[in-house]
């Protein structure tokens, strides 16, 4: 692409909330009655491009009140960005990354963790969304197709290299090039594996569970999963259910969402190991390295997962240095953005972690597509153990939805980070201003046990 002069004009950002408790959709032992929400943030650009003005578009999901809270962060960050110059941008993200997660005074927020930094990860997920669009790339190629030395220069080591050393990682990328061009060809004929969490939600009962169950496999799902960790009879009961709908082929992890002290999980764990669960999925807090490492000794077979709410690399880098984990979760979302799962990703594959992303949410999906398909495409090489969550809902506000064939994700085709969300669903679902919060708003206080305006349950 030619050198323009083309500068950032603006940072538009939205709060975007969809009404999913009214189904119990996203219900879990933690999460009884989420409203799956996007902390939504547009790069407006004067570049020229043959459509127009390239945008970039990244968000970070939270699951409702909180989303204000969100955005606020991300408009924090608005005077780094606005004035930027584009090509300096595209060519090298991570400058805006380092500077982001550097700013002297927003840093004592963090460092590196929670809201500020979700908020970093929006904006730095924005930034590639730009540079894979005016590359003309789907995001998981122009990752796959970069040099190995530009990958490490997008990656901030500090912290981890007494784990992972920039030649290290230059080595496993050097090595992920080796037959590339023929997993791409693999990639394009038959996908990404993917498994399903839409049977399983807590607040689902078992006829619904075994109709959604059913489907899964019906539908090409190699794994399902079920939420698990309010009530152990229930849990046994819809282990069972599950189980006896499935067969024995069909592997079936389940997910406490953090409810469990360590001695609870190892107990949770061993009562439900006759249904062989594949994996037990954040037993405890995600913050409890030596914790998730206890459970994961005296569980297995049963292995242990974790990451939606790992907040940093360094996290990451200590579970794996503990043997806390089986199986790592990244987050599009979570964390600072492609950069920071960059990192991720080879520390991973350093430890020879196979990584099974979290997604679901409002877009997750979307994104982290891509992530898994560069680990396979240019870093492991390997599908083998490896699955990308699915949930099957709030795709069609996505311009570049996900596409699912026979169990597995299509790998994207249109340039970008497929983070585009439709302008009608972001003026519907805009709080509290979109039409759908006001009319609901409007029509009366509250009957549904839902939070009002403000926040408070009736
Ligand atoms: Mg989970």
């Amino acid at each position: 692409m030619s050198p323009t002069s083309a500068r950032v004009t603006a940072v538009d950002t939205y709060d975007i909330r969809f009404p999913t408790s009214r189904e119990l959709d996203g219900s879990d032992a933690m999460n009884p009655d989420p409203d799956y929400s996007a902390a939504y943030v547009v790069l407006r650009t004067d570049a020229a491009d043959a459509d127009g003005c390239p945008e970039g578009h990244g968000f970070t999901f939270t699951i409702g009140r909180g989303n204000d809270v969100q955005v606020a962060a991300i408009d924090a960050l608005r005077s780094h960005v606005v004035g930027r110059s584009v090509d300096e941008l595209c060519d090298d993200p991570g400058s805006l990354f380092r500077e982001l997660i550097g700013d002297s005074q927003l840093r004592w927020l963090g460092p590196e963790k929670g809201v500020m930094h979700m908020a970093i990860g929006a904006v730095v997920n924005a930034v590639w969304d730009l540079a894979a669009k005016r590359a003309h790339k789907p995001l998981w190629q122009l990752l796959a197709d970069a040099e190995p030395e530009w990958l490490v220069r997008q990656i901030d080591f500090r912290y981890i290299t007494d784990a992972l050393t920039p030649d290290e990682a230059l080595e496993l990328l050097r090595q992920g090039k080796e037959g590339a061009e023929d997993r791409k060809a693999r990639l394009l004929a038959q996908g990404y594996p993917a498994y399903t969490t839409s049977p399983g939600w807590l607040g689902y009962d078992d006829e619904k569970l075994t109709r959604l169950a059913a489907e899964a496999v019906a539908d090409g799902f190699r794994q399902i999963k079920l939420k698990v960790g309010a009530d152990l009879a229930d849990d046994v009961r819809r282990c069972r259910v599950a189980r006896s709908v499935v067969g024995p082929d069909i592997r079936m992890a389940v997910d406490a969402n953090q409810r469990w002290n360590v001695d609870e999980a190892i107990q949770w764990v061993k009562a439900l190991a006759e249904f062989e669960p594949y994996w037990i999925e954040e037993p405890t807090s995600p913050d409890d390295v030596l914790g998730h490492a206890a459970i994961r000794k005296a569980v297995g077979p049963v292995k242990v997962a974790t990451g939606e709410h790992v907040q940093n690399r360094i996290i990451f880098k200590q579970l794996l240095q503990a043997g806390s984990l089986d199986v790592l979760q990244i987050d599009a979302a979570r964390v600072g953005g492609v950069n920071e799962n960059l990192a991720i990703l080879l520390l991973a594959a350093k430890f020879g972690v196979p990584v099974c992303p979290h997604a679901g949410g409002v877009g997750l999906c979307e994104l982290v597509q891509h992530l898994s398909m560069f680990d396979y495409v240019a870093l492991t090489g390997t599908t083998e153990d490896r699955v990308i969550e699915y949930v099957d809902h709030l795709h069609d506000h996505f311009l570049d939805p996900v596409v699912i064939r026979e169990g597995h994700y299509t790998a994207p085709s249109t340039p970008g980070f497929s983070a585009t969300m439709r302008p009608e669903s972001i003026a519907e679902y805009t709080f509290p201003g979109g039409k759908f919060w006001v009319a609901d708003l409007n029509t009366d206080g509250k009957t549904d046990g839902h939070p009002d305006k403000k926040g408070h349950v009736a």
